[in-house]
C-alpha cells in the first residue's frame, strides 16, 4: 500500500480567508481561522476563515434585506437558477471530488461517482418541483397558501459535505427562503467551491450566504438568533439537542437529521449469497460514515455460519488505502476524533465478548499514518451490547441472530434511534409486512435503487422532520388558511 503527500485544495487563498456574505467575499470581522487536516496524511492542508456571532449578525442581516425580493421572485426564475447551480456542479463534479477527497478521505472513485452527483440531484429535484407544485390549494372556500418560512440556518456534518449542503440550501432556496449555512468546520472546501458556483449562477445578493467555523460558535450564534426563521441541523444528537435548546426562546422551527443504527433484517427466504455482501458493502460505504448505514445485520440463528463466512470473505476483500487511487474502496476515516471514537467501540466489542469475524482494532497493516481503520465484522453480538445500541460511524458491522420474526422485528425495534432499515427476503408481501413493523423513516426493501424523492428523516431520536422530494421541500413553507377566500 502507498502513502502519498497531501495536495493543495483548488480553493483560491483569497476564498478560503473569507465568508460569502451578500453576494461578496468578505473577511471575518475578528481574524481567526482555523486548520483543515487531510485523513490520510494527518497533514493540514488549509486554513480557513473562522467566524463568530458577529459574522453571524452579518450574514442574517443580509439574508433578512435579501428575503421579502427572493420569496416574491416567481417560480420558474427561482428554477431558472437551480438549473444553473445544478449545471455548474457537474462541470465542476471533478474540482468537487477532489476537495471531498482532500478534506474528508473520500475515495476518488466514490467521489466522483456518489458524492458528487448525489449531491446534484437534490438541486435537480428542487428546481423540478417548482414545475407545478401548487403554492395555493382551495379546501371548500378556503385558500391554502404555502408561503416560505422566512431566513433558514443551514448546519451541516462532514460526513457528505457536500450532499448535506444540497439537501438543505436547494429545497431552501426552491421555496423563496433565503439562507445562512454553517458547514462542518472538518470539511470546508467543498463548500467554499459550492459557494463560488453559487456565486457564478447568479442567485441575487444575500439569498445565499455562508460562514464557516465552530459549532459552540457560530452554530450555536445562529441557533439562537432571534432573527433566523428556522434551523435545519444534520449532525450528532448532541448538537441537535443543543440546537433545539438554543433555538427554544425564539421559537422557531427546528429540524434535525441526527444519527441512526439502521437494521438490516435477512429473511428466512433471502438470497443470502447476494444479500450479505450487498449488506456488508451498504454498511461500510463511505467508511461506513452514513447516519443511515446498515449496521446491525439480523439474521436467523441457523444460517449465522454461513453469514459469518460471506461477510467476512466480503470485508476481507475491501481495498482500503490512499482516496487518490482509483482502485481504492474505502479511504481512511475522515478525522481523528472520529479514527479514536471507532477504535474505542471496537475494543468495547471484543470486551463484551462478541465474536470477532474479521478486522479488529490498529490502523490497516502497511500504514503507520492516515486515520484507516480495518473493515470489522463481530457475530454473535446481543442486541444490549453498547456495539449494537451505540452509533459507531466506521466499517463496523454487528451480527444478531433471530430465532423467530417477531423476535427479528423486536431487535430490529431495539434501538433509540429510527432513521433507515433493510429487510431482505424473495417474498415481497412478507417482506413488506416486516417494513411496516419497523420503526424507522426509511425503509429499503432488497437494496433498491437511491430515490431523491423518498423522504428521508428520523423516528424516534434520529431527528424531526424529513429531508428530499416533496416533503422535504416542505420543511421550507408555512402555512396560511385564507378563509372565506372563495366566498
Ligand atoms: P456534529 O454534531 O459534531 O456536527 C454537525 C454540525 O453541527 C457541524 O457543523 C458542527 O459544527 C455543528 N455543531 C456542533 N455543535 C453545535 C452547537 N452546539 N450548536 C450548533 N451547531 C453545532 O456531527 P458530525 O460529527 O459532523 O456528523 C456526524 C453525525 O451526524 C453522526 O451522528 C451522524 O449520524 C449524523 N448525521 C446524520 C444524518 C442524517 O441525515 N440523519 C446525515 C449525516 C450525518
Amino acid at each position: 500500500m502507498t502513502t502519498h503527500s497531501s495536495n493543495h485544495p483548488s480553493v483560491d487563498a483569497h476564498v478560503l480567508a473569507r465568508f460569502y456574505i451578500n453576494g461578496q467575499w468578505v473577511s471575518p470581522a475578528v481574524p481567526a481561522s482555523l486548520g483543515v487536516i487531510n485523513p490520510a496524511t494527518e497533514q493540514e492542508v488549509a486554513q480557513v476563515a473562522r467566524g463568530t456571532a458577529e459574522d453571524v449578525d452579518r450574514a442574517v442581516a443580509a439574508a433578512r434585506e435579501a428575503f421579502p425580493g427572493w420569496a416574491a421572485c416567481a417560480p420558474a426564475e427561482r428554477a431558472r437558477v437551480l438549473g444553473k447551480i445544478h449545471t455548474l456542479i457537474l462541470e465542476r463534479k471533478e474540482e468537487l471530488a477532489q476537495a471531498l477527497c482532500l478534506e474528508m478521505g473520500a475515495a476518488i472513485g466514490f467521489a466522483r461517482a456518489m458524492q458528487v452527483p448525489l449531491a446534484a440531484e437534490h438541486v435537480r429535484v428542487a428546481r423540478d418541483l417548482l414545475a407545478d407544485y401548487r403554492f395555493q390549494t382551495l379546501e371548500g372556500s378556503t385558500a391554502i397558501e404555502r408561503e416560505p418560512i422566512g431566513v433558514c440556518g443551514l448546519i451541516t456534518p462532514w460526513n457528505w459535505p457536500l450532499y448535506q449542503i444540497t439537501a438543505k440550501v436547494a429545497p431552501a432556496i426552491a421555496a423563496g427562503c433565503t439562507v445562512v449555512l454553517k458547514p462542518s468546520e472538518l470539511s470546508p472546501l467543498s463548500a467554499l467551491l459550492f459557494a463560488q458556483l453559487v456565486h457564478d449562477a447568479g442567485l441575487p445578493p444575500g439569498v445565499f450566504n455562508l460562514v464557516n467555523g465552530s459549532g459552540h460558535e457560530v452554530g450555536a450564534a445562529m441557533a439562537a438568533h432571534a432573527d433566523i426563521d428556522m434551523i435545519s441541523i444534520t449532525g450528532s444528537n448532541r448538537a441537535g439537542a443543543l440546537v433545539a435548546q438554543a433555538a427554544a426562546p425564539t421559537v422557531k422551527r427546528v429540524t434535525q437529521e441526527l444519527g441512526g443504527k439502521s437494521p438490516n433484517v435477512l429473511l428466512p427466504d433471502a438470497d443470502f449469497a447476494k444479500a450479505v455482501p450487498l449488506g456488508v458493502m451498504s454498511a461500510f460505504r463511505n467508511v461506513g460514515q452514513s447516519c443511515s448505514a446498515p449496521t446491525r445485520m439480523i439474521v436467523p440463528r441457523s444460517r449465522l455460519a454461513e453469514v459469518e463466512a460471506l461477510a467476512a470473505a466480503t470485508a476481507n476483500g475491501i481495498v482500503v488505502g490512499n482516496p487518490q487511487s482509483e482502485d481504492t474502496v474505502l479511504g481512511p476515516i475522515a478525522n481523528q476524533a472520529q479514527f479514536e471514537r471507532v477504535q474505542s467501540m471496537i475494543e468495547a466489542g471484543i470486551a463484551e465478548g462478541a465474536k470477532r469475524v474479521c478486522g479488529g482494532p490498529g490502523r490497516v497493516p502497511g500504514f503507520d499514518k492516515g486515520f484507516y481503520a480495518r473493515p470489522t465484522v463481530f457475530s454473535e453480538v446481543a442486541s444490549s451490547m453498547r456495539i449494537a445500541q451505540e452509533e459507531i460511524f466506521g466499517p463496523v458491522l454487528c451480527i444478531i441472530a433471530y430465532d423467530s420474526l417477531d423476535e427479528a422485528v423486536a431487535i430490529a425495534n431495539d434501538t433509540v434511534y429510527g432513521l433507515g432499515a433493510h429487510v431482505q427476503g424473495q417474498d415481497i408481501q412478507l417482506a413488506r409486512a416486516v417494513a411496516s413493523r419497523i420503526r424507522a423513516g426509511q425503509v429499503h426493501l432488497n437494496h433498491p435503487a437511491w430515490d431523491p424523492m423518498a423522504p428521508f428523516g428520523g423516528y424516534k431520536r434520529s431527528g424531526n422532520g424529513r429531508e428530499y422530494g416533496v416533503q422535504g421541500f416542505e420543511e421550507y413553507l408555512e402555512t396560511k388558511a385564507i378563509v372565506g377566500f372563495g366566498a
